[in-house]
């Protein structure tokens, strides 16, 4: 009688502790007001899983601000570049892109120009005045985005933006969605879809800067990156495609077996001075049609990997050439090559390069691309 008694004592003590251990598990998805921009209510939203994997995002840009990931000894620290309050992401001096959806057209338009039906276009060349980059003048990345949260079957938020006809130049109405997600097997899901009610060209991305030992934990030379690419598309002088699709096999942009960054960064090699490094967008094998595993990055000190699956045909692969330190965020300042973008995509400056695939989007037709940025140890 004594045991019985005891084991349903001991039953109790568990029954109540599970009951305090539910009413303390922090919610999958909590919002908070995070300031306003162009009159409209910007939130800070976070996501969390099982495993204590968080990611916030802000509604300004669409933007990744932190992902807290843990390392091989359940360490978490922030992996990813960015600011703790909306002022760093809206303010003048913030040109690197922190985190953020990019749109109309991710990278380079060559001139800030292309030609669609016959039609001329012109959009700001707000590269030096030479060259588009992500869009223009004023892209996705600093536009109010709608958001809605979706707490069932894991955390989620579904992001709207109507981009009006004529918006930096591109015509057409352009409604896209972008949904973020996070599951139990950390994964954080990208699903992006778009229409237009003209003819269109369109080609978006995220741009996280990852350093997979910390933000703020040095330069991202010792981090080891497989590309499942064996072939690049090589650039000018302007960071342009010249239009011809290279072979890697013999060149430090070979990645197909896993090497440090900082192996080859600095060799005597014409791509890699063009770029100060690499800053080259990647042709995906087997990329575009399903989602394929494209890149992996292992930090050998903590044991962070990150893996980068897409449906896209490029991954364009930068690795923070043009970080000066001249940027503060969280983790201090964004020093030269303290982190790495992996920016799914198609090819920069497709709608002047009709032997890469084609970024015109039609009437009628639903755009729809997906990328996972999966992290785990090692
Ligand atoms: C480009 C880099 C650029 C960075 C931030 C990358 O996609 O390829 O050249 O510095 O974005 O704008």
């Amino acid at each position: 009688m004594k045991t019985l008694n005891n084991t349903l004592a001991a039953g109790a003590v568990l029954i109540s502790m599970a009951a305090v251990f539910e009413a303390q598990a922090p919610p999958n998805l909590e919002k908070q007001a995070w300031g306003t921009f162009d009159g409209k209510q910007v939130f800070l939203y976070t996501l969390r899983n099982a495993s204590g994997v968080e990611v916030t995002i802000t509604n300004y840009g669409g933007t990744i601000t932190t992902v807290k990931a843990p390392d091989r000894n359940k360490k978490f620290e922030d992996v990813v570049l960015g600011f703790d309050s909306l002022d760093g992401y809206t303010s003048k001096t913030n040109t690197g892109y922190f985190g953020a959806l990019i749109g109309r057209y991710a990278n380079r338009l060559a001139h800030g120009e292309f030609t669609l039906d016959g039609k001329q276009y012109h959009i700001p060349k707000n590269e030096g005045g030479v060259n588009t980059l992500h869009g223009g003048d004023r892209g996705f990345n600093a536009r109010v985005w709608d958001a809605k949260e979706v707490t069932s079957g894991g955390p989620a938020l579904e992001l709207h933006y109507l981009s009006p006809d004529g918006e930096e130049g591109f015509p057409g109405n352009l409604n896209v969605r972008v949904k973020y997600s996070l599951d139990n097997k950390n994964n954080l899901r990208i699903d992006y879809t778009a229409t237009t009610d003209k003819d269109t060209v369109l080609n978006l991305t995220n741009h996280s800067y990852w350093n997979l030992a910390g933000a703020g934990h040095g330069e991202i030379l010792n981090h080891k990156l497989t590309l499942m690419a064996d072939k690049f598309t090589p650039i000018d002088s302007t960071l342009i495609p010249t239009g011809a699709i290279d072979s890697v096999s013999g060149t430090p942009l070979d990645f197909r077996k896993a090497t440090a960054i900082g192996a080859r960064i600095n060799d005597d090699y014409e791509q890699l001075k063009l770029a100060k490094g690499y800053d080259h967008n990647f042709v995906v094998n087997k990329g575009g049609r399903s989602l394929v595993l494209a890149a992996k990055v292992e930090e050998p000190g903590s044991g962070r990997v990150l893996e980068v699956l897409t449906t896209q045909p490029g991954i364009q692969f930068y690795s923070g050439n043009f970080l000066n330190g001249k940027t503060q965020g969280i983790g201090g300042a964004f020093n030269y090559r303290s982190a790495l973008a992996l920016e799914t995509q198609h090819f920069p400056d497709s709608p002047n390069h009709p032997n890469f695939p084609s970024t015109v989007l039609h009437p009628g037709q639903t755009f729809h691309e997906t990328t996972v940025f999966r992290l785990s140890v090692e």
